[in-house]
């Protein structure tokens, strides 16, 4: 047993879960897997774990001995939640450690371990059978990572196997449990998938007492949040009744942006405060969304204060109460101890002011909460399924979980919500949830994710929700051509240095074998600009077309004057083209190249764009996508990006070896997407089939095998009106090999079959 203080034994009997103890062991008892769903706060992830412990799980000599395990998808929620138990454990405090990618505070005695799901996947890439653990609890699975629906899968096979090896003769080995933790009823796609668990697994349901809390919806929707989140606090804390403020905002950047301000309207007395000089490594931690701060939506400083100045004088309310403000800021990357502040209650007299990313939505619970403050925004890592291409972006949250976040102000008595939007962008532009991110994610990319963690039958994998078997076949196929498998399925070397860039498989082969000539910078201003989409505009887009009906009609003066001005427009835009197709005139990467490299170093970028032709919002992308690729590149392999350990963050252009490697870097990634000028096919039926394609210049695709496709409909290709490859003069030959991006079919009748090339092959 465990002896705890008078006052833990307290707070503890106020919680749900408690109070159902011996309802949830019972079934516990009696079952390999239970499901787990009650609501933030109602005492799941700190009291299971002891409930478990207290029933002998964990402890040497009894019927289960191994570690009680609970992963959670965030480290700041591992970690404080560890730092939690201790604390209620009293004497027994020493049996609980946590374990986070290079930071374990882990010890032989250790018999409860919080960790981050992505430490339980590495284990279990070691250790299948899970042989140190008698049960695992699976926190947050409402979130529905790719990790944690991962794990769960695995985790089902797990619990087959130890109940098995347990049953057999003289065995010590005792069967796993598993329990899974929900803060939503939405548990389906764990309890009915037949193939994940055979017996659908009881599912305990835990009502929590919840206040009611009214939530109020802005007038208008205002881009600039952080500063209504402001001034949506100040107002709070000037006019509202005691109570503690719980702010959503995306991440640190804007977390401190915000701190600061507040700071110097209501905190007079200077606390230390805290400035992360962190270097993220992706070699040190697993990246979260919410770390990846690129700098790039954070305002810099000096202008908030500006904006701050006019702010105070047009409002007058603003910092004006006497009483101050406990204001703490809570994300992933602040020391551990800054974390823990936000469960300590405030000084007498402060209002407490908590300034949280999404972690403080279900996966940790704020005591003293009234009013929450919801900027409506959460940082996610975003996919691009056509170019596969992950980026971390500021998005809508779902609607469940706009409700989770009121739900924070109801815990202690009756809240406030203040929403910084409006009813109708709530009701337009929210999803209803939160799609599982498997489902989201290009298949590639989680495929190789999983055979890096040695799970070589992906076909056969029991996924909560899972991808069509087809797609995991043909992403085995692409993964096996780029040379991330092996001929038996399984990971190579070159798989494994893939599967470090959160990219889709054929851009983290581009930028693995990139840094040789320093292309690397090159490399990844490609990758940035095939995953947006091509900046330049098409020349049928220059103007609208004349209203001649009859090409012998006598035209009018104004009609004379806007055929002159579109012939000077047309001339202008080929005289546009040809300044990016100095570099390789028969190549649209080194074309697309040149525009980003020019970009970078212009000036003016409106004029650039307008000058050159170019769509202003899909440069301003690339050069955004640029810059944090940057940044994942240089966090993952810090070494193979530096000269003399400097790395130049604006590439000026490529030297003609340079231009060399790119082409065949370029066609590696590429090297299943290949075709041939059709004249050079020795075949009389290509030859007869093409006679059909009055102009353009036409290609026999190649497929993945090397073979020549069979269906000739389907390998003819011309080349797409927006390639370098049509504006060749006179004197320049057309490829005989090119590496292509994609195959378009026109969507009109004529079923004509369009390539759009990258790069000659020679
Ligand atoms: P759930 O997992 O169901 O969301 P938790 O077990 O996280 O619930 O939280 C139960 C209660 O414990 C909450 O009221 C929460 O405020 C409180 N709590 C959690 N961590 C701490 C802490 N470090 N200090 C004080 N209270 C805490
Ligand atoms: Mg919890």
């Amino acid at each position: 047993t465990v002896t705890r203080t008078q006052e833990i034994e307290e707070s503890r009997m106020l919680l749900p879960v408690v109070s159902e103890e011996q309802r949830i062991m019972e079934v516990i008892n009696h079952n390999p897997c239970v499901v787990l769903c009650g609501q933030t706060g109602s005492g799941k992830t700190t009291q299971v774990p002891q409930f478990l412990y207290e029933a002998g799980y964990g402890s040497l000599g009894t019927d289960n001995p191994g570690m009680i395990g609970i992963t959670q998808p965030r480290r700041v929620a591992a970690v404080s939640m560890a730092s939690r138990l201790k604390t209620e454990m009293g004497d027994a405090a020493d049996r609980v450690g946590y374990q986070i990618r290079f930071d374990s505070a882990c010890q032989p005695e250790t018999a409860i371990k919080f960790m981050t799901d992505g430490v339980l996947l590495r284990e279990l890439a070691t250790d299948f059978l899970l042989t140190r653990y008698s049960v695992v609890i699976v926190d947050e699975a409402h979130e529905r990572s790719i990790n944690t629906d991962i794990l769960i899968g695995i985790l089902s096979r797990v619990l087959k196997v130890r109940a098995e090896m347990s049953q057999e003769e003289g065995s010590t080995t005792r069967p796993l449990k598993l329990i899974i933790m929900s803060a939503t009823l939405r548990v389906s796609d764990f309890v009915e998938n037949k193939t994940l668990f055979g017996v659908s697994p009881p599912v305990i349901k835990i009502d929590a007492r919840q206040f009611p809390v009214t939530t109020h919806f802005a007038k208008r929707t205002s881009l600039k949040y952080v500063d209504d989140v402001y001034k949506k606090v100040c107002k709070i804390h000037n006019k509202l009744p005691p109570g503690g403020i719980l702010v959503f905002l995306t991440g640190q950047g804007e977390i401190r942006q915000l701190c600061s301000k507040l700071k110097k309207s209501f905190c007079k007395t200077s606390s230390s405060e805290y400035t992360p000089k962190v270097r993220l490594s992706g070699r040190e931690v697993t990246l979260e969304a919410e770390d990846v701060d690129f700098g790039n939506d954070i305002q810099d400083e000096e202008n908030s204060e500006a904006e701050e100045f006019e702010e105070s004088s047009s409002d007058e309310m603003l910092g004006c109460t006497s009483q101050p403000l406990h204001l703490l800021p809570l994300y992933s990357l602040l020391p551990t101890s800054e974390q823990l502040k936000v469960f300590q209650a405030p000084p007498t007299d402060h209002r407490l002011c908590v300034v949280a990313t999404n972690v403080a939505e279900t996966s940790i619970t704020i005591p003293g909460i009234r009013y929450v403050v919801d900027s409506g925004k959460v940082k996610e890592k975003s996919y691009n399924r056509d170019t596969g291409v992950q980026s971390y972006d500021v998005k809508w949250i779902s609607r469940a979980s706009a409700e989770q976040r009121s739900g924070r102000a109801g815990r202690t008595g009756p809240g406030h919500c203040y929403r910084l939007y409006s009813s109708a962008v709530y009701e337009r532009d929210f999803n209803e949830f939160t799609m599982a991110e498997i489902n989201r994610a290009p298949i590639e990319g989680t495929v190789l994710q999983m055979k890096n963690m040695n799970i070589d039958q992906v076909v056969k994998f029991p996924f909560p929700t899972p991808p069509e078997s087809r797609h995991l076949r043909e992403a085995e196929e692409l993964l096996s051509c780029l040379g991330a498998l092996d001929s038996d399925g399984r990971i190579t070397e070159l798989g494994q240095s893939m599967a470090a860039f959160p990219l889709s498989p054929r851009f983290a082969k581009m930028l693995t074998i990139g840094g040789q000539h320093g292309c690397l910078p090159y490399v990844i201003s490609i990758v940035a600009g095939l995953s947006v989409g091509s900046p330049f505009l098409e020349e049928f887009s220059l103007a609208e077309p004349l209203d001649v009906e009859d090409e012998k009609q006598v035209l009018t003066n104004e009609q004379l004057c806007k055929k002159e001005q579109r012939k000077r427009r047309r001339k202008e835009f080929f005289v546009a083209q040809q300044q990016f197709m100095k570099l390789d005139p028969m190549s649209d990467v080194l074309k697309l190249l040149s525009v980003i490299c020019a970009f970078i170093y212009s000036q003016d970028k409106q004029e650039f764009c307008e000058k050159f032709f170019l769509r202003p919002k899909a440069m301003e992308e690339i050069d955004k996508l640029r810059k944090q690729l940057t940044e994942i590149v240089l966090s993952n392999s810090p070494v193979a990006l530096g000269r003399n350990g400097t790395y130049e963050k604006k590439p000026s252009l490529p030297k003609s070896v340079q231009i060399k490697a790119i082409r065949q870097i370029v066609a590696a990634g590429f090297s299943d997407q290949a075709a041939v000028r059709a004249d050079l096919v020795p075949s009389e039926s290509i030859k007869e089939f093409a006679k059909g394609f009055k102009k353009g210049i036409i290609y026999v695709v190649v497929a993945r095998s090397g073979q020549l496709e069979t269906c000739l409909e389907n390998c003819l290709a011309i080349v797409h009106s927006s390639s370098v490859i049509n504006c060749k003069t006179t004197r320049q030959a057309v490829p005989d090999y090119i590496i292509y991006q994609e195959l378009v079919r026109s969507s009109g009748g004529s079923d004509r079959v369009y390539i759009k090339p990258l790069t000659p092959i020679s």
